[in-house]
């Protein structure tokens, strides 16, 4: 842990930098990113030659280089500032057992993996400064928005159940969350628990029929399977609140879920390396809680992009975290700074954000019905095959797919192919899909016109 970030001074900060203004809110930002810059150099091999042109004394983030995820995974153990934690360790000590989900890594440091939108996957390693902030984060920007007064009492009135809506078996950030608040008290480990949206949908809504959900979060697109579930009679739960991430939601598919299941729907944009980004005001914007996090909406050179335009991409910068840091780091998302303040009289920047779509793959079962395939489900089953760098599934006709595969150098495109179609087919026949035939394409994952990577999607 850096100096001076004691839970107390942390949540004191966070309160004083909302009461301060934009002006001192400008100058908190400044005088950490200055920090963070000064030890990333001193501390991490990667920064320090990333860095080696740039002035000592740092006053604007525009005067370092941007980074991306691919080079920085690439040389993840000079990326990291702790020299016990490599990425060879972090694979077979922590990643590849399901057993030691949200344990602490050398008893500090929360580990998580994710594929986010540029569909390269990163290890992501925080230290408790960068917990801590979210924590408190949460606690005094949602105080009034995330949980309604109303929905406080619902809950303590019918107990507080939370069913994570993720993908499990992977250390993902919303499961390895769920887990380690789980392990820290049997009582939460009663009222949280995860439910794999990669499990066949009829055990899935058993299991929700039991717990009797009273909050659901994480992806949407699950929220509207189960809706439908609902619908049918099949599920039978009455959440009093749904919190969607991960993906973005529509506003027809939050008028359906609210109607359906009979909660308030509330969103949150964050990312696995940026887990306290934005909080959600009364008024509905997402305020960028910029005094820990720095977000600069570009185009596709990495040039500045005004407020009121789409950027092509946006660098994000989490204050935060020391032992991995992210600095102009390349999320992948589009998204747009607003012009005018919200009139909620947050002294925080609202941003909009684009895309992230979620929308479900619809296909032709054995018997001629349809069933829906989650995109996040089908994404999570290539991507945690070994030897998979990068991948595109397209959706072709009612009965196929076809897959564009990147492997790593080192492993067998022949042997990885076989077996991302074995787990596929196994996966699809979970959901009922049991006729869609898979087919590998010659070409490579590839952007689209706009530039945008996406990874699963309907032609
Ligand atoms: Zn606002």
């Amino acid at each position: 842990m850096h100096a001076g970030s004691g839970p107390i001074r942390i949540a004191w900060d966070t309160w004083r930098a909302e009461r301060g203004g934009g002006a001192a809110i400008g100058r908190l930002q400044q005088a950490r990113l200055a920090e963070l810059v000064e030890f990333a150099r001193r501390a991490s091999p990667y920064y320090r030659r990333l860095y080696r042109e740039v002035p000592d004394t740092i006053t604007d983030p525009r005067q370092l280089p941007p980074a991306a995820k691919r080079e920085l995974m690439e040389h993840f153990d000079e990326w990291v500032t702790d020299p016990h934690i490599t990425l060879a360790k972090l694979k077979s000590e922590l990643l590849s057992d399901p057993s030691k989900l949200g344990l602490l890594y050398r008893g500090k440091y929360l580990v998580a993996t994710t594929s986010g939108t540029t569909g390269e996957p990163a290890v992501l390693v925080h230290d408790r400064t960068s917990w801590m902030v979210v924590s408190v984060v949460v606690r005094i920007r949602e105080r009034r928005t995330l949980i309604r007064a109303g929905e406080i009492v619902a809950i303590l009135r019918r107990g507080l159940r939370g069913a994570a809506l993720v993908a499990g078996g992977g250390h993902f950030a919303g499961v390895v969350m769920t887990e380690y608040a789980r392990r820290r008290s049997p009582l939460i480990a009663r009222r949280l628990r995860v439910f794999s949206v990669l499990r066949p949908l009829p055990e899935l809504v058993a299991e929700l029929n039991g717990f009797k959900p009273t909050v659901l979060y994480g992806y949407p697109s699950a929220m509207l399977q189960l809706a439908g579930e609902q619908k049918t009679g099949h599920l039978r739960i009455r959440p009093v609140l749904a919190i969607s991430s991960g993906e973005s939601l529509s506003d027809h598919g939050r008028a359906e879920i609210e109607a359906v299941l009979g909660c308030r729907v509330t969103e949150r944009y964050l990312s696995s390396e940026v887990p306290a980004l934005t909080s959600r005001c009364r008024e509905g914007s997402f305020h960028v809680n910029s005094d820990w996090f720095l977000v600069e909406p570009v185009d596709q050179n990495h040039q500045p992009v005004p407020a009121g335009v789409t950027s092509h991409t946006v660098l994000v910068t989490n204050l935060a975290n020391r032992v991995q840091p992210f600095i102009r780091y390349d999320l992948g998302d589009r998204i747009e700074m607003a012009v005018d303040p919200c009139p909620c009289g947050s002294p925080f920047p609202v941003v909009r954000v684009e895309g992230r779509a979620g929308e479900a793959l619809a296909f032709q079962t054995a018997d001629g019905r349809e069933a829906t395939v989650l995109p996040l489900a089908l994404v999570t089953v290539v991507e945690e095959t070994a030897g998979v760098r990068r991948f595109q599934a397209i959706r072709t006709g009612p009965s196929s797919l076809t897959v564009r595969l990147e492997t790593w150098p080192d492993a067998d495109p022949d042997a990885v192919r076989a077996s991302v179609r074995e787990r596929l087919a196994g996966f699809l026949a979970t959901q009922g899909c049991d006729a869609v035939d898979v087919q590998f394409a010659e070409e490579l994952p590839r952007p689209d016109r706009s530039g945008k990577f996406r990874q699963v999607w309907s032609a």
